[in-house]
């Protein structure tokens, strides 16, 4: 019988990649399911990224009490030499000093690389809003957005049923000279893991669409993938694969959630010859 579930954006994300994994986290108590398939340093690793260098940054930029905030101001006309100055020295290094000892140093390299990379993204965006260039100091609360707020949609499917997603996105900025919006993600897998990735980007791309009525763009940074650009996505392009692949998705997530149908074995070679669950699945699952 139809109903209302919650769910989060990383779990329709897993979904995306195999609607089975995400059977195995939710209801068999199978909690790393997520982490079949990824290589590089992973999860942990980008959030590292977020909550260490990104966050504080994003904290400093969206608050002007904060003691960072005018220091960035005086920083941004000068695009992403300048920026990056600041990022390395009042952000970057600190947080070094304080966790060397526990990264390595391919964690470190990669991280020194994420911020140049992050801060040229930055910095090619801001060049696009005259007004924050001409006076960063009175407009920069309308450009940062405070980093991980929480958002809520929810998604009707035909049979009655109702999915309700919440995550809290990385890092949001908006463009008011344009009425545009840009998703930072920082992603410690490979860029060759592509989906994983967007698929989650797509959804808060939606919810952010529902909440605000703005359809971001999309830049997803990989801090694994040396000497490559990160990707961005337009948001009409946002705006069409928001169109073509989330309502089967939601609706897949909704069978598995709701235990409404067996999970699809989606049967991707790639996937499933790393997967743990390979030998068992088709049998836990419906034999399907
Ligand atoms: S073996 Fe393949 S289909 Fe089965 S759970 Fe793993 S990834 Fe999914």
């Amino acid at each position: 019988m139809a109903g209302e579930f919650y769910t989060r954006v990383s779990d329709v994300a897993l979904c995306q990649r195999c609607p089975a994994l995400l059977a195995y986290m939710l209801h068999k108590g199978e909690k790393s399911a997520w982490r079949v398939g990824i290589r590089g340093n992973g999860h942990a690793y980008g959030s590292m990224f977020h909550k260490n260098i990104a966050r504080v940054f994003f904290e400093a930029a969206s608050d002007r009490g904060n003691p960072l905030h005018f220091r960035i101001a005086s920083s941004i006309p000068g695009g992403s030499e300048s920026l990056g100055a600041l990022v390395r020295e009042r952000i970057f290094l600190p947080f070094m000093e304080e966790s060397s000892g526990r990264l390595e140093t391919g964690q470190v390299m990669a991280m020194a690389r994420g911020v140049d990379v992050w801060v040229r993204a930055m910095s090619d965006f801001f060049a696009g809003i005259p007004s924050l260039m001409r006076w960063p100091e009175g407009n920069m609360h309308t450009v940062f957005i405070p980093p991980e707020q929480k958002l809520q949609g929810s998604y009707g499917l035909p049979d009655g049923g109702r999915l309700i997603v919440t995550g809290c996105y990385d890092a949001l900025m908006f463009n008011p000279d344009r009425a545009e919006a840009r998703i930072f993600e920082f992603k410690g897998y490979m860029k060759s893991d592509i989906a994983v990735p967007l698929s989650q980007s797509l959804v808060y791309s939606w919810l952010i669409w529902k909440n605000t009525g703005v359809i971001p763009s999309v830049e997803i940074i990989y801090l694994d993938s040396a000497g490559r650009e990160p990707d961005i996505f337009a948001p009409e392009t946002v705006k069409a694969m928001i169109r073509s692949g989330l309502p089967g998705l939601f609706s897949s997530a909704y069978g598995v959630i709701s235990r409404g149908r067996f999970p699809e074995i989606l049967r991707d070679e790639k996937l499933c010859s790393a997967c743990k669950f390979r030998m068992t699945c088709r049998d836990d699952w419906g034999n399907n």
